[in-house]
């Protein structure tokens, strides 16, 4: 049977180039936006595919799993968040589910030092502001943000990406930091003189900045709601580069018209790709459309590691970046 792979949306060429120099028959969805589970499962069906490089933005369930049948070697995610793959089933089946871990932790955690910075320098209300020809003159109170520098980073999820984000903040501003996480990482905190929280809640009021970095699973879904908001300082702000629904955006919303916390940089949206268009009214939020990881270098390199993996899960072998259920 032809190796053949489908790939649900075009990425770059040198993950398909990978492919295709092996030989296998590669089909890229024709289509520009994410596929619906009915298209996807009809493409499946037709297919009869031994191996799909799949996005963040396909729901992959049991009826996707059926459609792509028994020949059906792996699913390789083209990210490193796997909540919307249905990994249960996978396993029932044998079938690979892989990320793409690494590669993308110091863009993403770039990605998060700039809301940090632009949240806090008020850059995106102040481009606005210029842009529509409001700028009259230097003036003392004009458009006054915080500092960053010396203040208290607090990280939830001190895994890849939120480690690095904790070393810009020590070593490049001379922040403090605080962690919560389920695993204590002794060795981090020797390293950076950091303060591990055995509870979100011991971290929230103690931090001005609150850095989400938790994969999605119903034990973190929804971590941030009212009252965990209102345990944050009035002059705090809340970067989330997770997963959208990690932040119930009602309560946000809420906090942010209150002035129960200062300020909000999203990334990711509980509704993705719809956001609360109430939140577009406020100043006091930023928002980046899912780009965390969207680098060219980065892009390339997630490309080519998802290839890896179905290569190595088709000629036989285990894929270097088998995910486990949490
Ligand atoms: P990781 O697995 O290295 O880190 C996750 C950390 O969270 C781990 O240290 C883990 O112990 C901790 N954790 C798990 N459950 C927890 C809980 N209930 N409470 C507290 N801590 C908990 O993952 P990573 O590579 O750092 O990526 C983190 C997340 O970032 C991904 O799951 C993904 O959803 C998101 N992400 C988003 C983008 C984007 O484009 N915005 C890009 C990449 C990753």
């Amino acid at each position: 049977m032809a190796n053949k792979v489908f790939v649900t949306r075009k990425i770059p060429d040198t993950g398909i180039d990978m492919l295709k120099v092996r030989g296998y028959e590669v089909t890229v969805s024709a289509k520009d936006g994410p596929l619906t589970k009915e298209e996807l499962i009809a493409e499946l069906k037709k297919g009869q595919y031994r191996a799909v490089l799949s996005l963040l933005t396909d729901h992959i369930d049991k009826e996707v799993f059926d459609a792509a049948g028994k020949e059906c070697k792996i699913f390789a995610n083209y990210a490193v968040g796997f909540d919307n793959i249905d990994l249960a089933t996978a396993r029932a089946r044998d079938i690979y589910i892989t990320n793409t871990p690494d590669v993308l932790t110091e863009t993403v955690a770039e990605h998060t030092f700039a809301l940090i910075l632009a949240i806090a320098h008020r850059i995106s209300e102040s481009e606005r502001f210029t842009r529509k020809g409001l700028y009259k003159g230097w003036g003392p109170m004009l458009l006054l943000g915080a500092d960053v520098y010396g203040k208290a980073l607090g990280i939830v999820g001190l895994g890849r990406i939120g480690a690095r984000v904790a070393h810009h903040a020590v070593r490049g501003f001379d922040m403090s930091v605080l962690y919560y996480d389920v695993k204590r990482n002794e060795a981090f905190e020797k390293d950076y003189g950091a303060k591990f929280c055995s509870t979100v809640e011991e971290l929230l009021p103690e931090v001005d900045y609150v850095s989400l970095h938790v994969p999605l699973m119903p034990s973190t879904q929804y971590l941030m709601n009212d009252t965990r908001l209102a345990m944050m300082k009035p002059s705090s702000f809340l970067i989330n580069t997770s997963r959208g629904p990690i932040v119930e955006e009602r309560a946000l919303l809420r906090a942010l018209r209150g002035n129960v916390i200062r300020g909000a940089a999203l990334d990711v949206f509980e509704h993705e790709p719809q956001i609360d268009p109430l939140l577009f009214e406020l100043e006091n939020i930023l928002l980046t459309p899912h780009i965390a990881s969207a680098t060219a270098e980065t892009r390339e390199k997630m490309a080519q590691i998802a290839a890896k993996n179905i290569i190595e899960a088709l000629s036989g072998r285990i894929p270097p970046n088998i995910v486990q259920a949490r």
